[in-house]
């Protein structure tokens, strides 16, 4: 059979893709190399999806070509899609926008109902590992060597932070793209093991800043968690993307963010004075967690102070992809136009993570997804 259009992955992007393409009256076929199309989505938000952001800002928010991140963007109503595939939605006080079931399952049970009302064909464990294309028709071919014809094609398939990159590399070669080279981005820092490996597991609420030299680079507040050798969380995943080969970079955090310095030197003279014949452990029983308090320099209220207002992690390098929520990467803003239509070639369309763009967390990657899938099966002649 011929599709009007084949999918490659049924991801976020690909599934919003296919909706919006059969919507409008076009066989769709999506190809996933998984038992299941979705796998990925299940995991997001700790299971509860963040989909989206409100507001819903390029600025600030989107690294890597930001255009594409505007021509996604640029007139999507987000809100009416999840609306109109049945997911109502509620923002946190954060703008975080989740759905309002509270469980990624359900977004993907809707994605996927709304794909089998417009009876969009969906094949399983068809790992895609080339695409050609002669006479207008392109012809996905599987591991397997089954094939797939029809007269588009979409590139779903995310990036390696959640996959391999085979299929894009046949694909630069065949269709003439330049990819960037694919990086993490939102991954953990890796510090030094001897300084975090007490701390493994531990999470602290801190004023997280990192710097490069003496200058602040970028900030974040939020919940530091430590590994065996590394820090995450989402301030620390958020200022990851800061971080450039090449540059010494350092995680200084402050542990005691609602104290202004003196205020703290006030407090800890005093609790020092009363606790003069307690153990050096229970000193700063109160103010942080004894693993934590156990690598504070305890000397005077002075120096105690400044080292838990700065509390400092050299950052030896990114944690790697497979650890990292998304990439930066992929096909750029130049080699596609407004609709993510290769200038290469016609008819073959980019959306989601397989475009050099990626977003901060609270759910602007999944927005980016879904508004750059909704763009793509919108202009699919
Ligand atoms: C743990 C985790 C939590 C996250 N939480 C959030 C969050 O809460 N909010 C947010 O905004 N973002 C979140 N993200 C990022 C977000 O999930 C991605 O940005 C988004 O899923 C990208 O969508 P996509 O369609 O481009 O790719 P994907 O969702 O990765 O889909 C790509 C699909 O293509 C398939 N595929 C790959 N190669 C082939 C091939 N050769 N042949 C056939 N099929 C193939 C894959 O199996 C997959 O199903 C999270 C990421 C991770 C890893």
């Amino acid at each position: 059979m011929m599709f009007d259009v084949l999918i490659l992955g049924g991801g976020a992007s690909g599934l919003t893709a296919a909706i919006e393409a059969s919507g409008r009256g076009k066989s769709a076929v999506i190809l996933e190399k998984n038992p299941r199309v979705g796998k990925k989505l299940l995991q997001t938000g700790n299971g509860r999806c963040n989909l989206s952001h409100a507001p819903l800002l390029t600025e600030n928010n989107y690294f890597g070509d930001i255009l594409l991140a505007d021509h996604a963007l640029n007139n999507t109503d987000l809100p009416a899609f999840f609306e109109s595939i049945g997911i109502i939605t509620t923002a946190d006080e954060s703008g975080r926008v989740y759905p309002h079931s509270g469980t990624a399952a359900s977004v993907l049970d809707a994605l996927r109902l709304e794909c089998r009302r417009l009876g969009v064909t969906e094949q399983t464990e068809f790992k895609c590992v080339a695409l050609e294309k002669s006479d207008d028709v392109f012809t996905a071919i599987s591991a397997n060597n089954e094939r797939v014809s029809a007269r588009n094609a979409v590139v779903a398939t995310g990036s390696p932070a959640s996959a391999d990159d085979v299929l894009l590399k046949q694909l630069t070669a065949r269709f003439g793209h330049a990819p960037v080279p694919f990086a993490p981005a939102l991954c953990p820092l890796i510090t030094d093991e001897r300084l975090v490996r007490s701390l493994k597991g531990l999470r602290v609420s801190a004023n997280c800043k990192l710097i490069s030299g003496e200058r602040v680079v970028a900030e974040e507040r939020g919940e530091v968690q430590f590994g065996e050798n590394y820090l995450s969380g989402i301030c620390v995943m958020n200022l990851s993307c800061f971080v450039n080969h090449g540059e010494n970079f350092s995680l200084s955090l402050d542990l005691a963010p609602d104290f202004t310095e003196k205020d703290l030197v006030l407090y800890l003279r005093r609790t020092f004075e009363k606790r003069k014949a307690a153990a050096n452990e229970d000193k700063l029983t109160g103010i942080l967690q004894k693993r934590l308090a156990l690598l504070i320099d305890i000397s005077s209220p002075h120096i105690t102070a400044k080292h838990i207002k700065d509390f400092r992690f050299p950052v030896m390098k990114k944690a790697e992809l497979s650890k990292a929520q998304t990439a930066v990467g992929g096909i750029r803003a130049d080699e596609v136009d407004d609709r993510f239509q290769s200038v290469k070639t016609h008819g073959l369309f980019f959306c989601g993570e397989s475009l050099n763009v990626f977003g901060r967390c609270g759910g602007y990657n999944l927005a980016f997804a879904f508004a750059s899938g909704i763009k793509v099966g919108k202009n699919i002649v």
